[in-house]
């Protein structure tokens, strides 16, 4: 952002229509995030209109100047935050920094001749990618964990529902899809208390 702004200033300064500038994510040194530009939209951020087109871009304010351009603690960990969450949002498994123009993570002097970001942020970008691909990461270990298991065949059905299954398979009324059974537990749970209520006895 070049220079300890507010993101209030900073949206003040994008909202001139004169300046020709903006990012759709601006992050303050006290680590407040504010959202300029819709991530649907174009910002100008770039001088690049391709990269600015498919880019959620975010401007940073520095806690210190030349030739650094440090950002504060709290600004980098809202960053981890924001960066982690767009991904989310976006359907993005995992970020790629080439530090050039291609990968889905990129920086502003890689566009345009501009120190942007600022060689500490710059320097960072790697450590950025690696530790937000290790959130997404951890964000699908969990879905796995959570979702329910399913079985795929007669044989990894548990004990308590083995006589259910057999009976309706034997009576054609289960019959799986093309890939085997594939019963989910809680359908399996299902047809179980069916059974025990004696639906399926004729
Ligand atoms: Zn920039």
């Amino acid at each position: 952002m070049a220079g300890n702004v507010s993101i209030e200033f900073c949206g003040e300064i994008f909202s001139s229509a004169s300046r020709q500038a903006s990012s759709n994510y601006g992050i303050g040194s006290d680590g407040r995030i504010a959202l300029y530009v819709d991530e649907a939209h174009r910002a100008w951020t770039t001088s690049s209109s391709a990269n600015d087109n498919r880019a959620v871009t975010i401007e940073v304010a520095n806690c210190g100047g030349a030739p650094n351009w440090p950002v504060s603690d709290k600004a980098y960990a809202a960053l981890l935050d924001l960066v982690t969450d767009i991904c989310k949002r976006n359907n993005i498994k995992q970020l790629n920094f080439t530090d050039g123009k291609t990968g889905n993570m990129t920086v502003h002097r890689k566009f345009a001749s501009t120190a942007c970001p600022g060689d500490y942020l710059y320097r960072l970008h790697p450590q950025i990618a690696a530790e937000v691909n290790k959130r997404l990461g951890q964000k699908d270990k969990e879905d796995e964990e959570m979702a329910e298991p399913v079985y795929k065949e007669i044989l990894d059905v548990p004990s308590w529902g083995r006589p259910t299954v057999e009976k309706l398979i034997a009576s054609g009324a289960l019959q799986g899809d093309d890939s085997g059974l594939n019963l989910p537990y809680t359908m399996l749970r299902m047809l179980v208390i069916h059974d025990r209520m004696g639906l399926y006895d004729k």
